[in-house]
């Protein structure tokens, strides 16, 4: 109930301001949601984490997207003071692997296209390259960083790409730091250990005043209007609350267990439903770190790699109805080969897909209790920084206006939904159909008409920032463009506008593209030196 006052004859609704909230859950969602709302939230406002010494957290999610960095500059924490901590090295791309007939590779990297008078250059590249040389290394810097496996910054810290240089220097602080305001490019994301980064975390937070409680809870104990009153503890008892934050995982034990949301599953696009993950042992001194995330395909989904500082990260992400947890696991130790011989393999069951409201009376879900879609695209810290954003930007008080609830969840519907139909298409235009799953890709999965339309269009004209899913989701249409080049779902023939537009211009600047490139891959450090001799010893 809102209490009201008369003042100058008008009536004033004051509002009752929230006080205490509560996190249930200590992975990286409830971590990230701890430090984020303590330093974007007064000192009025209560937090409290709680989480399950029996439960453990999925202990997976060491890729992430290149806004991440965002998150670490809101907090005020530079390179050097957290990276080291959690053995995190550079990604400046994706390098997928066999996702097309010929069994090639291809880089999605963190940097977009030149224009040349006003066309992508990858529109030119149709028109002047395709015959000659692949897209990606005729259009970007970056494959040639990753072949070479340099780091993106020089031993003096100059990022190696000129145009963000100066946004991404130390010194520089951002001003907007919300995803959706956010226009730049950086030129990189990190890989971290993601059991690591969660202590790291919980300790920035401690120091900041988040008090951590850990026990199990047990029950979730509603009050008269169906709202969560309290959580019941096994040693704590009840802990009560103004706003619930869900972060207990792939259960969600608040949001769907207690308040009942259904869950939304996208078993008809993406046909993916376990993952076996893996912890592999390297020598980066003698190998080198790569500065990318690899997605290889195999024969009913696709291996990730992540190399962080002394060990991969590694996971097969599958679909259960063609191969069965033991010929998953041989098939994926086959592919690693000797190197993962002593390793022990962790089966995970998935749940891709997302609430119908991931905010449901006083309780927000974030991370995977949110949603979650294959780690294909490195989104699932995404989703969690994005929420967290949104959360702060509708931070409501104790009535818990609908209108902003609504516009809360579909904000969180609009990108969880958007990244569901970019990953649709890195499986709906790759051209394999080798095996039952591949076959499937094309015979079972469910296009959405809205991006059936699209891929029709762009079998004409490579996507852009016209004819992209506008709403936001994290994606440029340069990464739609990549993605269909990649898989080689090309348009017949070049833009007819550019047979009448004079082309030494774009010539010019694949020249300057081809000659940066290997400047840069003769002159930056390697990533292993830069982490060893930079990050490391500050
Ligand atoms: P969890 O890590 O599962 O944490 C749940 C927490 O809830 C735990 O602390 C647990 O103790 C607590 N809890 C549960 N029940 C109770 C209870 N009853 N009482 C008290 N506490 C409780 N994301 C990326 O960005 N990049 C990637 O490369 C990537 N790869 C992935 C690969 C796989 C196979 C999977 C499954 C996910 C991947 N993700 C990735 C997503 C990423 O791992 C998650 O978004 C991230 O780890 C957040 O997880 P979480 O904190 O929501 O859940």
């Amino acid at each position: 109930p809102r209490s009201q006052d008369k003042l100058k004859g008008e009536t004033l609704i004051m509002s009752q301001p929230v006080q205490n909230l509560v996190i249930v859950g200590g992975g990286t969602a409830g971590w990230m949601s701890a430090v984020y709302l303590r330093k974007a939230l007064d000192k009025n406002i209560q937090i409290t984490l709680v989480e399950s010494s029996d439960v453990t957290t999925i202990g997976v999610g060491e890729a992430t997207f290149s806004t991440i960095k965002l998150f670490f500059d809101y907090l005020g924490l530079q390179e050097h003071e957290w990276m080291p901590k959690c053995n995190a090295s550079y990604k400046t791309a994706i390098k997928f692997n066999n996702w097309n007939t010929q069994g090639q590779h291809f880089y999605h990297p963190f940097q977009r296209y030149e224009t040349v008078n006003g066309f992508d250059i990858a529109e030119w590249w149709l028109k002047i390259k395709r015959d000659e040389e692949p897209f990606d290394y005729a259009c970007f810097l970056i494959p040639s960083i990753c072949d070479h496996k340099k780091s993106p910054r020089y031993l003096d810290g100059t990022v190696f790409d000129d145009k963000v240089k100066d946004l991404i220097s130390r010194e520089f602080i951002p001003e907007k730091n919300v995803l959706s305001d956010h226009k730049v490019q950086y030129p990189y994301a990190y890989h971290f250990d993601a059991n690591l980064l969660a202590r790291f975390l919980k300790d920035y937070a401690k120091q900041r005043g988040v008090k951590h409680v850990i026990d199990h809870v047990e029950n979730v104990k509603l009050a008269e209007d169906g709202s969560i009153d309290s959580i019941i503890t096994r040693e704590h008892g009840n802990v009560s609350g103004d706003l619930f934050v869900d972060c207990t995982g792939f259960r969600g034990l608040l949001i769907n267990e207690a308040l009942d949301e259904p869950f939304n599953y996208f078993s008809d696009s993406l046909l993916c439903d376990r993952a076996i993950a893996m912890q592999i042992p390297t020598d980066i001194k003698k190998d080198g770190i790569n500065p990318f995330t690899a997605a290889t395909a195999l024969s009913s989904g696709w291996v990730w790699n992540i190399p962080l500082y002394g060990r991969d990260g590694t996971g097969y992400v599958y679909c259960s109805a063609f191969l069965s947890e033991e010929e998953a696991e041989q098939e994926f130790r086959q592919h690693l080969g000797p190197a993962a011989l002593n390793c022990k393999a962790k089966h995970i069951k998935i749940r891709v897909g997302r609430n119908r409201n991931s905010w449901v009376k006083n309780c927000v879900a974030i991370g995977l209790a949110s949603g979650f879609v294959e780690p294909l695209e490195s989104t699932g810290i995404f989703f969690i920084q994005h929420g967290i954003e949104e959360l702060v930007s509708h931070f409501p008080d104790k009535t818990f206006n609908e209108e902003l609830i609504k516009s809360y969840n579909n904000t969180i519907a609009e990108c969880i939904d958007g990244v569901r139909d970019f990953l649709t298409l890195h499986y709906c235009a790759s051209d394999r159909t080798d095996t039952p799953f591949w076959k499937a890709t094309k015979q079972e999965i469910k296009i959405p008409e809205q991006l059936n339309e699209k891929l029709r269009l762009w079998k004409t004209r490579l996507p852009n920032n016209k004819n992209v899913n506008h709403n936001y989701h994290g994606f440029d249409s340069y990464s739609y463009s990549v993605m269909l080049l990649g898989l080689n779902y090309l348009p017949e023939s070049s833009l007819p506008a550019l047979n009448h537009i004079d082309e030494r211009e774009a010539i010019a600047v694949f020249n300057s593209i081809k000659q940066k490139a290997n400047h840069l891959a003769a002159t930056l450090p390697s990533q292993y030196e830069y982490l060893t001799y930079v990050i490391k010893s500050q």
